[in-house]
């Protein structure tokens, strides 16, 4: 469990040294027996020790003497309870990604690297205020058939089978919401077809095979 925590409190730096998150946004965790252990509340990322990381059950439960988790733990939560692959999770208030989802948006298949989030879109899950039961709704919504999303004026979310894997994710939607406000200066780019798009995904599906 230490190894573990420690690996939270990296990432965790990561979204500052990174620049996918300043101070203490975002927040980061890791699947963990019958719960998650996630980053505190309040804290800020380069001062964090092991023990600031906290355990939160699949129920919801934490044991407050121990610390508060950070305060969006509902989201983490209920991605691990309705994402059996889910095994680590990263949220972020990454630049790019948050200036797409003020727009209430998703970003279409302007290019072909979108299917890194599972298909031909990547959605945008509706406004809700932080940390409560709605947004965890929403964006539970916007995750279907997909492992990143943005979130309406908020910032985005990824998960993958390890945090190594769900933070590059998260990386990767920063870059394309970067790239897909730029093609937007220019006018409407063009939208690759879903017949495109498919075809993408099922070289994506065989290369993650091989
Ligand atoms: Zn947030």
């Amino acid at each position: 469990m230490k190894s573990l925590r420690n690996e939270v409190i990296k990432y965790a730096k990561m979204l500052n040294s990174k620049k996918l998150s300043a101070l203490r946004s975002g927040n980061i965790s890791i699947r963990y027996k019958e719960g998650f252990l996630i980053t505190p509340s309040g804290a800020k990322y380069s001062s964090l020790k092991n023990k600031d990381i906290v355990f939160v059950s699949l129920k919801g439960e934490f044991d407050e003497k121990k610390g508060v988790p950070s305060s969006e733990w509902r989201f983490h939560q209920d991605i691990y309870l309705n994402k059996m692959d889910a095994k680590a999770i990263v949220h972020a208030h990454s630049n790019y990604a948050t200036a797409v989802s003020t727009h209430g948006k998703e970003i279409p298949a302007f290019h072909y690297m979108v299917v890194i989030a599972g298909g031909n879109n990547i959605r945008c899950a509706k406004y809700e205020t932080y940390g409560t039961r709605e947004l965890s709704k929403n964006i539970i919504k916007a995750l279907n058939l997909r492992n990143a999303c943005l979130i309406g004026n908020h910032g985005q979310i990824a998960y993958a089978s390890n945090l190594s894997k769900a933070f590059e994710l998260a990386e990767e939607v920063e870059n394309l919401s970067n790239q897909y406000i730029t093609a937007l200066k220019m006018g409407k780019p063009k939208i690759l077809s879903s017949k495109e798009m498919n075809k993408v995904l099922s070289k994506a599906k065989n290369y993650k095979k091989g």
